[in-house]
């Protein structure tokens, strides 16, 4: 069958080799201990569980959802952005659910992306925003993250040229993969930015809740008078365990809510009510399970960075996120040093390089495995490395 250009244009998948050698590794029969994925492994709270299977047998929460959210939800939202961040939003125009913040990023563009039309993507970053851009004909322009920079964009070293083309400007704070985090005044810069040229700022704020040592994650929402120019993406995912119920939910200006709602009713049909009942149920019910999920994470950040420093290498030690983001050792790249992993301890990280060229270099380590799975695979990176 012939596909189209749209897919057969389609980076490759840079986890291919990597997914083929664990395969391989699986077959033999090795144990392999998974720091690739971030997919939280503690549970999703019970409370949250409980109103899902009481709302799922209920009539009215069997037909189809409303396309933009129950009011019920979006009020919910609204209120959690107010207590979070002291942003006052109208829940009718300001917020709309979604099947997951990955899927509004990937259907974003659809609103505001002509054929030719540059996207400001940065590099390394989660793949989504680029191929989303690349759907829509646009045309994505990476921004580097470098670590001299803090790994934040500098925008200064964005041509004006570039600048008068861009339609929308991706960005992700705390960051996945460098699990870099940014402060309000760098968003001040943006919204200038924004405002000048006319560009849309998306901003995936996923992590905004997994954060350590007392640091909080700002709302680009926070910086006055930027709503008009902005999107940001909040998910349910991370913060609550809830990765596999696929809800989220995107703020931001009237008019940019309004197209985006517009896009979307044209091809899904909104987000389980008893889904999003769960959803109220988790923004509104105790967040004890967030402290303790910020508890694990750090326990298990503190342990892994300490073993790799006690091996020689020089990891980040990140305020947020689930990821340890490290330089390899001289003498190898990011596929390289993920393969020696891989043979010599039977460990699987992200390559840097998947997220970017700009990730050439580093490597990913998750915090979302078991802390005995983690206990061991420190015990491996000693017995072969220190
Ligand atoms: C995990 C993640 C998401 C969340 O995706 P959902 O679709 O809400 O599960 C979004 N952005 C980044 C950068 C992520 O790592």
């Amino acid at each position: 069958m012939r596909l189209s250009k749209r897919v057969k244009e389609l980076p490759p998948y840079l986890f291919a080799e990597i997914d083929r050698q664990i395969a391989e590794k699986r077959a033999q029969g090795v144990d392999i201990i998974d720091f690739g994925i971030g997919d939280p492994d503690l549970p999703t709270p019970p409370h949250i569980v409980d109103t899902l299977c009481g709302e799922a047998s209920k009539v009215e929460n069997q037909r189809y959802p409303s396309y933009r959210g129950m009011p019920r939800f979006r009020k919910a939202a609204a209120d959690w952005i107010e207590r979070r961040f002291g942003v006052t939003l109208d829940p009718e125009d300001e917020t709309l659910a979604l099947i997951g913040s990955k899927e509004g990023i990937a259907n974003l563009p659809i609103a505001f992306v002509d054929e030719g039309d540059i996207v400001l993507v940065p590099d390394p970053a989660y793949p989504v925003y680029r191929t989303a851009t690349l759907f829509c004909g646009g045309v994505p322009v990476e921004i580097p993250l470098l670590e001299e920079n803090s790994f934040l964009p500098d925008l200064t070293a964005v041509a004006e040229e570039i600048w008068r083309r861009a339609r929308i400007c991706f960005l992700n704070y705390p960051n996945n993969p460098t699990s870099a985090v940014a402060d309000l005044g760098f968003f001040e810069e943006l919204v200038y930015y924004a405002k000048k040229y006319e560009v849309l700022l998306a901003h995936d704020n996923a992590y905004s809740e997994i954060t350590y040592d007392g640091y909080e994650a700002p709302s680009l929402l926070q910086v006055p008078g930027s709503k008009e120019v902005s999107v940001e993406f909040h998910s349910l995912s991370k913060t609550y365990n809830m990765t596999g119920w696929r809800i989220g939910f995107a703020i931001g200006g009237k008019n940019i809510i309004e197209a985006f709602g517009r896009v979307k009713t044209n091809i899904d049909s909104g987000v389980f009510s008893a889904v999003q009942l769960a959803g109220v149920e988790a923004l509104e019910g105790p967040q004890d399970c967030v402290r303790h999920n910020r508890e694990v994470y750090k326990r298990r950040r503190d342990r892994l960075v300490g073993a790799l420093r006690d091996i020689g290498w020089q990891p980040d030690l990140p305020k947020a996120t689930l990821y340890v983001w490290m330089k390899v050792p001289d003498g190898f790249d990011s596929q390289g040093f993920t393969r020696e992993l891989l043979d010599r301890t039977a460990i699987v990280v992200a390559p840097g390089s998947a997220y970017g060229d700009h990730g050439e270099g580093y490597i990913r380590f998750s915090l979302t495995l078991p802390d005995e799975r983690l206990e061991e695979g420190i015990e491996r990176l000693k017995l072969a490395f220190a």
